[in-house]
């Protein structure tokens, strides 16, 4: 089936389905100038982020992580949305059970508007106290770029404060992991812009399949996810939802 073929039968089956679940990856932003783990050379200085965006790095040296959160708060800040968020965010409008499962950590879904999403690994612009005071939230948001210092320091003990993502290693929030789990009770889960290698993000679709829900992939590449799904659609996330949501527009 060729691309154009599967854009008609995607737009089908959306008109048709009452719950919709998208599942996220860092794809999804490339085209707002957010690059991909891979997509950056994998490095900075030197470090792969798997190497950074750990609890032991963080234990180590919490200033040299907190500099490269810094630097990719500061530039999330500066993008905007792409056409992809956008027509995910008039998909969540329009349909009652819309559930979006995001892995990405810079918040362009719920700036474009998304209604219903669920951060699987927080927020870049989410903070928690390094060492859990009993007075303070598990995690609260503060967008303060730069920090007067590095550490910045936790209001409620002066203690240090930490990155509110999950970092490589660490367990996904049980109260994010039930909902991420319910939205896989669906009758359409689309894959989006996602390499599907992370756990256990990457078992989502297998999982939503499972239960019956008709799977869609959108990627350039395949990913490991690939033989999964109903429905493959080889191309960029931006140009393959709006062409979508273009096919939509003019059946109504
Ligand atoms: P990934 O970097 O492992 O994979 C990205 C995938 O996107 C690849 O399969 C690639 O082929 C695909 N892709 C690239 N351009 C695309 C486009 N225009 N349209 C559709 N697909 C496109 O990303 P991942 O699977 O999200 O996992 C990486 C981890 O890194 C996640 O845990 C995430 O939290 C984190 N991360 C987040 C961001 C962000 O928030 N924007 C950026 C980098 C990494
Ligand atoms: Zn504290």
């Amino acid at each position: 089936m060729n691309l154009e073929e599967g854009i008609q039968r995607l737009a089908e089956r959306l008109t048709g389905a009452s719950r919709v679940t998208v599942l996220t990856g860092a794809g999804v932003s490339t085209a707002s100038g957010i690059p991909t783990f891979r997509d950056a050379g994998g490095m900075w200085k030197n470090f792969r982020p798997e190497e950074v965006a750990t609890p032991e790095a963080f234990a180590r040296d919490p200033k040299f992580v907190w500099e490269w959160y810094e630097v990719r708060r500061q530039a999330v800040l500066d993008c905007r949305p792409n056409r992809a968020h956008e027509v995910l965010a008039a998909w969540s409008e329009r349909s009652p059970a819309f559930r979006l499962i995001t892995q990405n950590v810079d918040g362009l879904h719920e700036r474009a508007g998304t209604r219903n999403v669920i951060r699987f690994h927080g927020s870049l612009f989410d903070v928690g106290c390094w060492e859990e005071c009993p007075q303070s939230p598990h995690r609260w948001r503060d967008d303060t770029v730069p920090f007067p210092e590095l550490p910045p320091s936790c209001p409620y003990c002066g203690g240090i404060l930490r990155p509110g993502v999950v970092w490589f290693g660490e367990m996904i929030d049980p109260e994010v992991l039930r909902r991420a789990d319910a939205a896989l009770e669906c009758d359409l889960f689309l894959s989006i812009g996602t390499s599907s290698q992370v756990h256990p993000a990457a078992a989502l679709i297998h999982t939503a399949a499972a239960l019956g829900a008709f799977t869609v992939e959108i990627n350039p590449e395949a990913t490991p996810a690939s033989p999964v799904p109903d429905l493959s659609l080889a191309g960029k996330a931006e140009v393959v939802l709006d062409r979508v949501e273009d096919v939509l527009q003019r059946r109504t």
